[in-house]
């Protein structure tokens, strides 16, 4: 079976390096931030572009701790995307602002500018465009946008570690990102993890207070805060890695474009990447309106897939108290029946994707044969 990750192959690569990594923090007992955290923190925000860059405990608290940093809370109401994962809404609920979507443009499936300023009321007070399977948003016109209503934006960069726009990084254009270090993420920690990434030297001094109970300094408590400190040993690991984040990401670009290849001429939809943005495919989402077959079928020719994501977020039961009903968000809802994510990872090689693109170009033309 072709898999559609391969965390082990990876870990195999670096071993000696994280095992040792792993080991000295123990021998520290550095469990909670510490010098590891301190020295990521630095070297990612340089990575991203940026100039501060807060270690946390996952990359949906980087964005809950983002918002509220910014000043987000209720009464409020920020704009995001329904065709993501749950996360990048959550976030947004859990600061008790109210969650307004708008759709996405059909061909990049992130947020669609149009219909962003189409969704602005009064009461919004900020946007959360998500760089999606790791290409980034259409951050020009949603910047300028922004600046015309006196919003803030919150870049969903859980997708798109060293992915860019015109040059800039995923991270450096917004008020503040949150990035995610979930293990399946394209820097992945040995857990739970993520990043808040700024240039906003009071949301970077908030976000500190935040995730760890409201103090700058130890029981000197200024505001209610959290227990989201980034682990000792998610921030060694993650050194470890950003070693290597680039060399990964170039690898997953060459099977990017070996599936291109591989596909053109075909008919199959496959990922566009837009002039100027640097896409890191975190995922390789293909779409099909066929979609529950094409899944069987390749199982049978040993090549697993995934569904990124198989509802739009305003139909899932947890946000149906917004009110939204099926037919608002057209792009979103087309794109969540037709999307299906083929394998994607640096260390997948060019004989896996042939196997991967003879079973996809068959079911292919049988699909067009039946329509
Ligand atoms: C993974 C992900 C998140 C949440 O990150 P966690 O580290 O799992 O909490 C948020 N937004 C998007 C788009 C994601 O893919």
């Amino acid at each position: 079976m072709i898999p559609f990750v391969d965390l082990k192959a990876q870990y195999q690569s670096i071993k000696a390096e994280v095992d040792e990594a792993v080991l000295k923090t123990l021998e520290n007992c550095s469990f909670v931030l510490g010098p590891e955290v301190a020295a990521l923190e630095k070297e990612f925000a340089e990575y991203s572009g940026n100039t501060f860059a807060i270690g946390v405990n996952s990359g949906t608290s980087a964005l809950h701790l983002g918002l509220l940093a910014a000043g987000i809370g209720p009464g409020d109401e920020v704009i995001t995307v329904p065709h993501t994962f749950i996360a990048s809404a959550s976030a947004i609920q859990y600061t008790g602002a109210k969650v307004v979507f708008c759709d996405i443009d059909p061909v990049t499936f992130t947020m669609d500018p149009a219909a962003l300023e189409a969704a602005i009321t009064p009461r919004t007070k900020a946007i959360v465009p998500v760089h999606l399977y790791g290409q980034m948003a259409d951050m020009d016109p949603i910047m300028a946008i922004a600046r015309k209503h006196g919003l803030i934006v919150m870049e969903d960069a859980a997708q798109s570690h060293g992915a860019e726009y015109n040059g800039r990084r995923a991270g450096s254009i917004g008020d503040v990102a949150g990035f995610s270090f979930y293990p399946g993420k394209n820097m992945g920690a040995a857990g739970e993890a993520g990043m808040t990434v700024t240039g906003n030297a009071d949301i970077d001094e908030k976000v500190r207070m935040l995730r760890d109970w409201g103090a700058k300094q130890k029981y000197h408590h200024e505001i209610i805060g959290y227990n989201m400190r980034m682990e000792g040993i998610q921030g060694a690991v993650l050194r470890v890695k950003m070693k290597y984040i680039e060399k990964w990401t170039e690898l997953r670009r060459e099977a990017a474009r070996r599936y291109a290849d591989l596909f053109a001429g075909t008919g199959v939809q496959i990922p566009v990447e837009v002039e100027g943005r640097r896409h890191v495919y975190h995922v390789y989402a293909i779409r099909t309106p066929d979609r529950q077959r094409w899944i069987e079928e390749l199982t049978k020719a040993g090549v697993s897939t995934g569904i990124h994501y198989p509802f739009p977020l305003h139909e899932l039961k947890a946000f149906e108290f917004l009110g939204y009903k099926h037919g608002q968000f057209p792009n979103a809802e087309k794109a969540a029946a037709e999307v299906l994510s083929l394998p994607m990872f640096p260390e997948l090689t060019a004989d896996q994707q042939e196997v991967v693109a003879k079973a996809v170009i068959r079911l292919q033309q049988e699909t067009e044969a039946n329509v």
